[in-house]
């Protein structure tokens, strides 16, 4: 069966630099594994997430030269991730935990990256109440995970082994104001899509071995493979991410660059071409190929 990837922003802004990296190494893969490419608007986040911004991600991707073999929207599979939470529920696997922000931060150690790693709290109160935990209070759902090391493969930093109970601890699934989280939208997704490699960047490189326990419990025994390429930096070295937010696609377009000139711009700031010269989306391809 043929492999398949995907590309899968978030609707809440228009995509920007950062954003165009991600998909020439997404779509530099499908050309080198020859996988498929699935879009996948990772609208989880309903607070944020703007139809005209899903409408924009299309239209720029298409603009820019790129073409994909099937697409979906996040939003439309919510009562399947129902279906899945109450799955996860029937096997004691998911407790609430009404902890606030403040309480979180004051009571848990963080990890490197200032997250916290949850110590259970909750599931403490959860167990000894039993039935009776007060559910009128606001409160996230978090997954009961294993004490176990994850060992996985990266198909460009190599081999990792990393155990999330001690990296984040049991983590939301859901959130305080019901909504569902990133890292539990993204796993029900991958496996329902059935994508066999995700290609994505550095930044989320920390998520992947809780994401691989929680798609263990959701039923997939075999993980995809991982790819996390290299994120445009400045300088100073810190990610580009304010500077591009003011510098989207969508406003280059309307200055009336052209898809060569933003390729050739991504191609130079990531240190893959020598000059902000344009480049076409072949060409562009093909470079990262040759990195991959
Ligand atoms: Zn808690």
């Amino acid at each position: 069966m043929k492999g398949k990837t995907r590309f899968a922003p978030s609707p809440t802004g228009y995509l920007h630099e950062g954003h165009l990296l991600s998909a020439l190494y997404v779509w530099a893969a499908a050309k080198k594994w020859d996988l498929d490419v699935h879009l996948r608007i990772e609208d989880h986040d309903q607070e944020r997430a703007r139809p005209k911004h899903i409408a924009a991600i299309r239209e720029d991707l298409q603009w820019l030269g790129f073409s994909w073999q099937s697409e979906s929207v996040q939003s439309d599979h919510f009562n399947r991730f129902e279906t899945r939470l109450k799955k996860l529920q029937d096997q004691g696997l998911v407790y609430p935990c009404c902890c606030s922000r403040k309480e979180l931060d004051a009571e848990n150690p963080k990890n490197e990256y200032g997250e916290v790693i949850y110590q259970g709290k909750c599931l403490s109160k959860f167990k000894a109440l039993n039935s009776d935990f007060d559910l009128s209070k606001p409160h996230s759902l978090r997954i009961h995970i294993p004490d176990k090391v994850i060992q996985w493969h990266d198909l460009r930093m190599g081999d990792f082994a990393e155990n999330p109970k001690l990296q984040c601890g049991d983590f939301p699934i859901r959130d305080r104001i019901g909504q569902w989280t990133y890292q539990f939208a993204v796993c029900a997704d991958d496996i329902d899509e059935q994508i066999t490699h995700v290609i994505r960047g550095e930044d989320i490189r920390n998520s992947t071995a809780r994401q691989i326990a929680l798609m263990e419990l959701l039923g997939r025994t075999e993980p995809p493979m991982y790819l996390h390429h290299p994120l445009i930096v400045d300088t100073a070295g810190k990610k580009l991410s304010k500077r591009e937010k003011a510098h989207s696609i969508r406003q280059d377009r309307e200055a009336g660059a052209t898809p060569q000139e933003l390729l050739g711009r991504v191609l130079f700031h990531a240190g893959l071409q020598d000059s902000p010269s344009p480049t076409d989306l072949n060409r562009a391809l093909d470079l990262i190929c040759r990195t991959l």
